[in-house]
């Protein structure tokens, strides 16, 4: 399995649009953050983790040729901006783009997309296959995932197990009986905001805490907001088994 970091920035990305700070105008590419999202390549299948508002970018910048599935973690815009972008892979593999997601999560995007899920389309329309997840073991093309419910402040959001692989994005809290899914796990990425407490987002105290606790093998840190610091500085800071994502990362498993 290679999993490739699409993105590693909180909702604004970094830089964030007007901001002069020291880590917005980092030269460093690693503080250069798009919106969170992973690509897995798995057994000759390519899923992606959530399409944000740089779907586009991050699929051409990685040469992401195919891909079997999208899968949602929850409907905030910064993971759902992007699924127009699925077009070029209906024309490419000449297929509806299987999506799968909870319930309240497809409700938000029959929304944002009402043209995609319409009962007349309009020709050139992205294209989906539809499949409403629930807290159980699914599996996609073959193979099995497995759903971890976080909660994003009061938000019920689906990180994702694969193999010995898991990946959480926005999460402030998980119940122990959740936590239990992350046994054995070898690579865990998992989101750190700041180092300033938030309402809804791990700080990087508790996201170390959460990663020395899940007792992965290797733990990245991803969805960083500018204010966490620059790469270099904020890496000095961890535990030698954990480090902070960036784009364009790939980890094989
Ligand atoms: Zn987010
Ligand atoms: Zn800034
Ligand atoms: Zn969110």
């Amino acid at each position: 399995m290679i999993v490739t970091i699409l993105g590693s920035g909180t909702s604004q990305g970094v830089p964030v649009i007007g901001c002069n700070c020291a880590v917005c105008k980092s030269l460093d590419f690693r503080d250069k953050r798009l919106r969170a999202s992973v690509h897995i390549a798995i057994d000759n299948r390519s899923f992606i983790i959530d399409s944000g508002p740089d779907f586009r970018q991050q699929v051409l910048r990685e040469g992401i040729s195919s891909l079997d599935a999208l899968l949602f973690t929850h409907e905030h815009k910064d993971h759902t901006a992007g699924m127009d972008d699925i077009r070029s892979f209906n024309f490419l593999q000449e297929r509806d783009m299987p999506v799968y997601a909870r319930k309240q999560v497809l409700d938000q995007l029959k929304q944002e997309y009402a043209y995609v899920f319409a009962a007349s389309k309009y020709p050139g329309v992205p294209r989906v296959e539809v499949h409403e997840i629930k807290n159980e073991d699914f599996i996609v093309e073959g193979i099995k995932v497995t759903p971890i419910e976080v909660l994003h402040y009061k938000l019920p959001v689906f990180g994702y197990r694969i193999g010995d692989f898991a990946y959480i994005t926005d999460m402030k809290s998980i119940s122990d009986e959740e936590f239990k899914k992350l046994n054995g796990v070898k690579v865990l990425v998992v989101n750190a905001l700041q180092q300033t407490p938030h309402i809804s987002h791990l700080t990087l105290e508790e996201a170390i805490d959460f990663a020395q606790k899940a007792g992965a093998e290797q733990t990245y840190l991803t969805h960083l907001s500018h204010k966490m610091g620059k790469q270099r500085d904020v890496e000095k800071m961890l535990p030698e088994n954990i480090a902070i994502a960036f784009d364009g990362l790939k980890i094989a498993l």
